[in-house]
């Protein structure tokens, strides 16, 4: 900057009283430009920065009498959308007929017509030989003329038309001096406008110079002046470099501890942060870094390129309000929203725990409607049990209830008002306008982000509405919000006194703080590659030429940029880049400037890449920023560590966490693998008659004790939610009790008529219909597409079972269907164990038949797979007991005679099933070896051996992986817990997976 500064002094010393306006790519260029200048102790009258664009305007509102609005580039994007599903819908593309309007696409569009305009083209003077297809350039003269049209309708100037109108006005001024910023990046009628604006005489701020680095030519008033040379002129130039850089280097595993080290660098230094800049090169990997670790140790930092706007929690809760409508506004999501403290819905409300608590009993599941039935069914409910309550503390409860939903049911109907149904053609404004609605009235705001983002994203809403006319679906509108309001970034900003400053390098060309980092030296992230623009490719651009840029310069671009950002460093510069791709687990290597860099700083001139790799590095931070760095630290030293009582005293969860440890890995079986000492009257069935077994928790304790004694007497429960399926009307369970109830109500239906398809296809059908439409209201399918195909599997096993019952009722009749016993008011079913004990039995038997012999088979429909079930394993290790239990139980409770039950069959009437029947028979082997198995399981409930399975693959489906941590056990180590001599119980439990 010594060039450039020398250089301001000398025309503010020629020209001390005269208007001096320094024509500059941005305001943040001048600023940082007049910061130089005062640093140095120089002050100047009448020196003023402005960009081509503000002359522009300045010129055009002095005589354009009649000139139109400005057009915002938010404003333009949406009008490019609208006007492009109009041009589509007409059938007036050609080129373009098969793209999808996307906003990404209508984004690119209007990005390659803005760069015509840019470059002086209008539907008059269209380039079309430009273009390698015809068709292409067709459709973009039909989208540019349109463009213009809707432009001037609309009384709406974009930039270039500002540009060109200001050239029809544009007076000389010699009383003014112009000084140029070098390499000036104006569009082709931005300089056309400058031209006509300069008096004969003008000036240029020169760059330091940037040697053996090509530039890409550029002339006249965009062009580079070169001032002197610094010593980081020479990076490309080692041969004539003459002073030795002040340079360091470094490489860290992550990019987390890469700006860890820059961090420690810099307070090792002593100097203020506003002294330092962070330069990178890559956005999306340092920013979210730098913002998340000033958060939790408060570093004071500003961002040159602002942060995502779903850092605010009004970018929150926009994304999740899409993810609510799109989940057909599913429970769940608006829990999180609720939970995440992202949505306010008033003081008046209950807790959130409540109000998690009232919508998932109510298996709302989804859909606007069913939020509102169903809390209107539960209050109906509440009132009747309010008439009939007697004590006064129940009806204050009720009372209590009665209002929470009722508040709840109001808010309700307030918010869907504003929102609209979910799989409908949705008004694009009016979906706006709820959003916008939601913000206004039910965003939580914290903090001044907050404010910002609330502003902001209110604010862009504002812009568009007058626009937002289309009719979208679904999908199209979710992502066109999302393309609107999520990549909106807020609060950009200079580098300010006493903040660190973290910005991206490409801003980086004026910076005039003595200490610079840059970050992110990699060669995925620099120099970088644009591939090519499929809209205006590289041989179109070069064609039409007048300064549109050509991509395959994009990567000398960058490393120019760099190089000159580089030469205009003033003190120490520190390099670095992440050696390490966390997500892909593979090494990366440097960029080439940073071997060159490094060339330099240590003269070894012909250095590699290799020489590289003994570059300090860092697995874990070299001092503790946050409280997981001395943690990191500790675990990545393989040295065995102990750590003492007085810092485990801090932590009792790591002292519980050890202990646990410890007895895991121990061989004897010990509480934390299972053993616990239980209330043998409370848990053992023999001893407590009111504890009932059922088939479903024998075979569950047979699976795995362990999971039985989290499920049953610990009662852990995973959180169920219904989830919003776009392709699945009913889950299995409800699948299968809808069909369970059709096969029932069938052969009550029919009474004592044989099952015949001939004479009763009709009558399934139909009550498979009544059924299924029942079912319709309950839980609504996600439309109707879904819906028809589930109907058409439901009735296709209606068929089968139609079928397969005529067959079958050649041999057998039913005599029961869904038999109870010990559940309700109907008597337990009582066995008798072989040690004489008895225990009571609870169950439900979907149907119970009587062959022409007599004998009776029980038969239990499954709806799910065939796959765990064969003629060979009759008891599968204990996790088949359903089919000798229930004979057992349905002797005893009619008061048939022992051996009656012949049979029991698991009958799979569906598609998939193909109405296979696994049949065990239950002859007197099966019933003396169930028997045995039973007293086995009892006896674990009686010990407290509740041990973990000894077959992992039991584990696959578990809803306990997360708690049990079975595979963190060294599997010898689990096998001898399992044979613990002092358990005799396990032994005994081993020998249940004994029977096959
Ligand atoms: S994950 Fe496996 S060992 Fe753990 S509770 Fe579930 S079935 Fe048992």
């Amino acid at each position: 900057m010594k060039s450039l500064v020398r250089e301001l002094k000398l025309l503010c010393d020629n020209f001390p009283l005269t208007e001096k306006i320094i024509i500059v790519d941005s305001f943040l260029i001048g600023e940082q430009i007049n910061e130089a200048y005062n640093l140095q102790g120089y002050h100047s009258i009448n020196l003023k920065f402005k960009t081509a664009f503000d002359l522009a305007v300045e010129t055009t509102e002095l005589h354009a009498i009649s000139s139109g609005k400005i057009l915002d580039p938010t404003i333009a994007e949406q009008m490019m959308y609208s006007l492009l599903e109009h041009l589509k819908a007409e059938s007036r593309l050609d080129y373009f007929s098969g793209m999808e309007i996307t906003p990404t696409f209508s984004k690119s569009v209007y990005a390659t017509i803005r760069q015509l305009r840019g470059a002086g083209y209008t539907k008059e003077n269209f380039p079309f030989d430009a273009f390698l297809s015809k068709s292409k350039a067709d459709d973009l003269h039909t989208i540019l003329k349109k463009f213009e049209s809707l432009l001037e309708r609309s009384k709406l100037m974009d930039e270039a038309a500002v540009f060109l109108t200001a050239s029809e006005f544009v007076n000389k001024r010699d009383d003014l001096v112009y000084i140029l910023q070098s390499n000036l990046q104006l569009t082709y009628v931005a300089e056309e406008f400058i031209k006509q604006l300069l008096p004969e005489n003008t000036y240029k701020l020169p760059l330091a110079q940037v040697r053996g680095v090509q530039t890409v030519e550029k002339s006249g008033i965009r062009s580079i002046s070169w001032g002197d040379t610094s010593t980081l002129s020479y990076i490309y130039d080692l041969e004539n470099a003459q002073e030795k850089p002040e340079l360091a280097y470094f490489t860290a595993k992550t990019e987390e501890l890469e700006i860890k080290e820059v961090l420690e660098r810099i307070k090792s230094s002593n100097l203020p942060f506003d002294q330092n800049v962070v330069y990178y090169t890559n956005s999306e990997s340092y920013v979210t870094l730098f913002y998340h670790l000033a958060q939790q140790i408060g570093i004071p930092l500003t961002f040159g390129e602002g942060f995502p706007i779903s850092f605010s929690r009004p970018g929150r809760l926009v994304s999740g309000l899409l993810k609510w409508f799109q989940t057909n506004y599913s429970v769940q999501p608006f829990l999180d929203l609720l939970q995440e403290g992202l949505i306010d819905i008033g003081d008046e409300a209950s807790s959130k725990g409540k109000i998690a608590g009232y919508l998932r009993e109510l298996q709302i599941g989804w859909s606007k409607q069913r939020y509102l039935v169903k809390l209107d069914e539960e209050m109906r409910t509440l009132e009747k049990a309010l008439e009939t309550a007697e004590k006064e503390e129940k009806m204050a409860h009720l009372t209590k209830q009665l209002n929470d939903l009722n508040w709840l049911s109001k808010w309700f109907q307030a918010i869907f008002k504003r929102l609209p149904e979910y799989d409908s053609q949705i008004n694009y404004r009016s979906f706006l306008e709820g959003i916008a609605y939601l913000l206004r009235n039910s965003c939580a705001t914290k903090s001044g982000m907050d404010e910002v983002g609330k502003t902001t994203i209110l604010d862009t809403i504002e812009k568009v509405l007058p626009y937002a006319n289309e009719v979208l679906s679904s999908y199209e509108i979710v992502e066109k919000v999302k393309d609107l309001l999520l990549s909106l970034r807020i609060k950009q900003s200079k580098a300010k006194p006493g903040h660190l400053h973290v910005a991206s390098y490409r801003s980086g060309v004026y910076n005039h703080r003595a200490n610079v980092y840059i970050v992110g030296l990699d060669n995925r992230h620099f120099p970088g590659t644009t591939s090519e623009d499929p809209l205006l490719l590289d041989r179109e651009r070069k064609a039409l030429g007048r300064n549109i840029p050509v991509l395959q310069n994009t990567g000398q671009e960058n490393l120019y940029l760099m190089n000159q950002l580089l030469a205009h460093a003033s003190g120490p510069v520190t390099v670095s880049y992440c050696h390490f791709d966390i997500h892909n687990n593979r090494a990366v290597s440097p960029a080439h400037l940073f071997l060159q860099l490094y060339r330099y700083g240590t003269g070894i001139h012909e250095a590699d890449f290799k020489e590289l790799k003994n570059l300090p590095s860092y697995l874990t931070a070299r001092k503790v920023i946050e409280n997981k760095d001395y943690w990191n630290r500790l675990l990545s030293d393989e040295s065995k560590k102990v750590l003492d009582s007085e810092l485990l005293s801090h932590y009792p969860n790591l002292e519980y966490g050890l202990k646990s440890e410890k007895y895991r890995q121990a061989p004897e079986f010990n509480e934390y693998d299972g053993f616990v000492q239980v209330e043998q009257e409370a848990l053992d069935p023999r001893l407590n008659k009111e504890e009932r077994v059922s088939a479903a928790k024998l075979e569950a304790l047979a699976k795995c004790p362990y999971s039985y004694f989290l499920k049953n007497v610990l009662r852990v429960r995973p959180i169920e939610h219904i989830e919003y399926d776009p392709y699945r009307w009913l889950d299995a369970a409800t699948r299968g009790s809808l069909l369970h109830s059709i096969f029932e109500k069938f052969y009550k239906e029919i009474k004592v008529e044989k099952p015949s398809v001939k004479a009763h296809e009709n009558t399934i059908q139909t009550i498979a219909g009544k059924l299924i439409d029942r079912q319709k209201v309950l839980i609504p399918p996600p439309n109707e597409r879904i819906f028809a195909k589930e109907v058409d599997d439901i009735l296709a096993c209606c068929t089968i079972f139609l079928k397969e019952e005529e067959t079958h009722s050649k041999s057998y009749r039913p005599l029961h269907f869904e038999y109870a016993f010990g559940v309700r008011d109907y008597e337990p079913a009582v066995i008798t164990l072989p040690s004489g004990d008895t225990i009571h039995v609870a169950g439900m038997i979907d149907r119970v038949d009587e062959a022409d012999s007599g004998d009776y088979h029980i038969i239990d429909y499954k709806t799910g797979s065939t796959y765990s079930y064969n003629n060979r394993d009759i008891f599968k290790g204990g996790r088949q007991l359903q089919h000798m239990l229930y004979a057992l139980a349905i002797e005893q409770h009619l008061q048939l005679e022992s051996g009656k039950v012949q049979e029991s069959a698991y009958y799979f009437p569906t598609v998939k099933g193909m109405a296979t029947r696994v049949t065990r028979k239950q002859d007197d082997v099966v019933r003396t070896n169930g028997l045995d198995i039973l007293e086995r399981l009892i006896d674990v409930l009686k010990s407290g051996t509740f041990t973990m399975t000894d077959d992992e693959n039991d584990c696959k489906f578990c809803d306990f992986k997360a708690v049990c941590r079975r595979k963190f056990y060294d599997k010898d180590v689990l096998d001898v817990k399992q044979m613990d001599q002092n358990f005799e119980e396990l032994r005994r439990f081993k020998g249940v997976r004994a029977y096959d």
